[in-house]
């Protein structure tokens, strides 16, 4: 690669971001031993007739040889698909000739055992993202029940996974109380516990829904990570995925050595983009005291352990009114901005929902992203910014590329 293009893997992560994987019968031979996708594929009424089906469950994340980690999207029409078997190996083949040989991210056996109460395993609040575990048992978002001056919901505009829905009597989450469940933190750790027994978990991620008290989630913070410290024996780091935290919550975390890193999403760059976005953290945090929070993040921290989840491609939904070189250049002024005051931006894809039936719309979208991971591989460069091992690898990051842009470079020197 040259500064100025993205490596191979990265464009074709994007490549397959855009154009899915099409139905065959490898692909859904495959999910009888793969970690199954949220997401099953949909089949084209054209496929019904062949299949009689309407939808199957499909892989979650393929692997390239090199270990590049990619999101199966189940696309009818696709011009990939995936040929193989478990025996011989699978193989993703394109309609143009190429012909890659791929693996896919496996069923862990812990996920098939019971918790002592009899519950799956699987629903006790642990999930994984390649070799990154992520844990959530209060996914509860209350911004989703708090109304704005408009009546509408102050949830951030894109979320759909923090609604306060069955999940919340799942984990038995009280709204409005930061204390955890008794019985889904003990599901949860004897989750833990056999994920990091069977090996392959190298990062422990926590999650959570937002509280409109920053202070109450905090606590909720600082309870959860100490419940998964009792159970990281061999000191996996951890990383603390909440909001923005007031500084006496940020003392108890790392002062207790709770967590290794932090990220607190702050999803777009821009004060008016935040408010119209994540209304919810503007009205309870503020966009100038998120900033703030994660500068005081880096002071305990220190550089390279502190981060920031942002929602790549919001900025093309219609009502914001800008075309694709206005957003990437804000997004990578952000990137720069962010860098400085020591907080590392992760850049995921979102695909905006507006704007759709646009005839140029993806190709927006994908130059727009080029130019956004382009522009922000530049400032990583300049400003001497690595994203650590610690926190993300290219074997856990699925969306975003700077892990994969980051290891061609450092391959190349
Ligand atoms: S803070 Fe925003 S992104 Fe996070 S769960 Fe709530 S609505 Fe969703």
């Amino acid at each position: 690669m040259t500064p100025e293009t993205l490596p191979e893997s990265a464009r074709l992560k994007i490549e397959l971001m855009f154009d899915g994987v099409r139905w065959s019968e490898s692909l859904g031979a495959a999910a009888e031993h793969a970690f199954p996708n949220f997401y099953p594929y949909r089949f084209s009424p054209e496929e019904q007739r062949e299949t009689g089906r309407d939808k199957a469950t499909i892989p979650y994340l393929m692997t390239l040889s090199d270990e590049t980690l990619i999101r199966v999207k189940g696309t009818a029409g696709a011009p990939w698909q995936v040929v193989g078997d478990r025996e011989q190996g699978y193989r993703l083949r394109h309609d143009d000739g190429r012909d890659l040989a791929i693996d896919f991210a496996p069923l862990p056996a812990w996920m098939q055992a019971t918790t002592d109460d009899g519950l799956p395993l699987a629903q006790a609040g642990v999930s994984l993202h390649g070799d990154m575990a992520v844990i959530n048992i209060a996914p509860g978002c209350e911004f989703f029940l708090h109304r704005g001056d408009e009546g509408d919901s102050l949830r951030c505009t894109f979320c759909a996974y923090g609604a306060p829905n069955e999940r919340v009597k799942h984990y038995d989450q009280r709204i409005g109380e930061s204390a955890l469940s008794p019985r889904a933190v003990a599901r949860m750790q004897q989750a833990l516990a056999a994920a990091l027994a069977e090996g392959g978990v190298r990062h422990l991620y926590l999650v959570g829904g937002s509280m409109s008290d920053w202070d109450q989630e905090g606590a909720r913070f600082v309870e959860l990570a100490r419940a998964v410290q009792a159970v990281n024996d061999h000191r996996v780091p951890v990383a603390c995925g909440s909001g923005a935290l007031p500084d006496a919550r940020l003392d108890e975390l790392h002062g207790e050595g709770l967590v290794d890193q932090v990220c607190f999403n702050l999803e777009v760059w821009s004060e008016a983009l935040f408010a119209r976005v994540c209304p919810g953290k503007e009205r309870f945090v503020g966009y100038g005291n998120w900033l703030r929070a994660l500068e005081q993040a880096v002071t305990r921290f220190g550089a390279g352990n502190v981060y920031t989840a942002m929602v790549a491609g919001i900025e093309l939904e219609p009502e914001h009114g800008m075309d694709w070189e206005q957003a990437a250049a804000l997004a990578v002024r952000g990137a720069g901005d962010l860098c400085a005051r020591g907080a590392i931006p992760v850049y995921s894809l979102y695909w905006p929902t507006g704007g759709r039936d646009h005839p140029d719309y993806f190709s927006r979208l994908l130059h727009y992203f080029e130019a956004l991971n382009l522009g922000y591989a530049r400032i990583r460069r300049e400003q001497g910014v690595r994203i650590s091992e610690r926190f993300l690898t290219h074997r856990a990051a699925y969306m975003q590329l700077e892990c994969d842009i980051d290891r061609a470079e450092a391959s190349h020197v």
